[in-house]
């Protein structure tokens, strides 16, 4: 079997150097720079929280929101298959018995710890109801205590679909 010899990199004074490989990176960088100042509305950045992103589809993974039955009443079967779903675990239900003879269960408490999360979508997917999904479109949120950032069931029902989604 033939042997490959790789000649060792950084033998020569031109790469002991490292300026033709500095350079040539620089050029690229001032390149980017000039090109954005001639034209800056093809600059990605914006100034935000003045200016909001305008590319937030309904497909857009948001804070999570509870859906409920056409009497008002949450869908929500309270089977913990999202819970047992999601990798941050960051789900805690805690089931009770339904009395109105719809189903067999519902959630007492239902809360997303949305520090935790990891916003990966597998709790809408193992959904086998559609009682939970992502289309709020609420991409940012800001609290001052930790526990502020753990939303209950009475918050995940008020949240409504974004603008398109069904
Ligand atoms: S989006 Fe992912 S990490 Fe967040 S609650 Fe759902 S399953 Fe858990
Ligand atoms: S949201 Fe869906 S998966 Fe989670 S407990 Fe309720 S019915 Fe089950």
């Amino acid at each position: 079997m033939g042997i490959k010899i790789v000649p060792r990199y950084g033998q020569t004074l031109k790469e002991k150097l490292y300026l033709p490989a500095i350079v040539g990176g620089m050029k690229v960088t001032f390149s980017h720079f000039f090109e954005n100042l001639k034209d800056t509305s093809k600059i990605e950045t914006l100034c935000y929280p003045e200016q909001l992103p305008k590319d937030i589809t309904p497909r857009y993974r948001g804070v999570h929101r509870l859906t409920k039955r056409e009497d008002d009443t949450v869908k929500c079967v309270a089977c913990f298959m999202c819970a047992t779903a999601c990798p941050a675990e960051c789900i805690f239900i805690e089931a009770i018995e339904r009395e109105d003879g719809v189903d067999e269960k519902m959630p007492k408490k239902f809360s997303i710890d949305l520090l935790e999360c990891v916003f990966c979508g597998a709790c809408v997917e193992a959904c086998p109801c559609d009682a939970i999904r992502m289309d709020t479109g609420i991409f940012s949120f800001v609290k001052k205590k930790r526990e502020d950032f753990v939303v209950n069931i009475d918050t995940l029902l008020s949240h409504k679909p974004m603008k398109g989604s069904n």
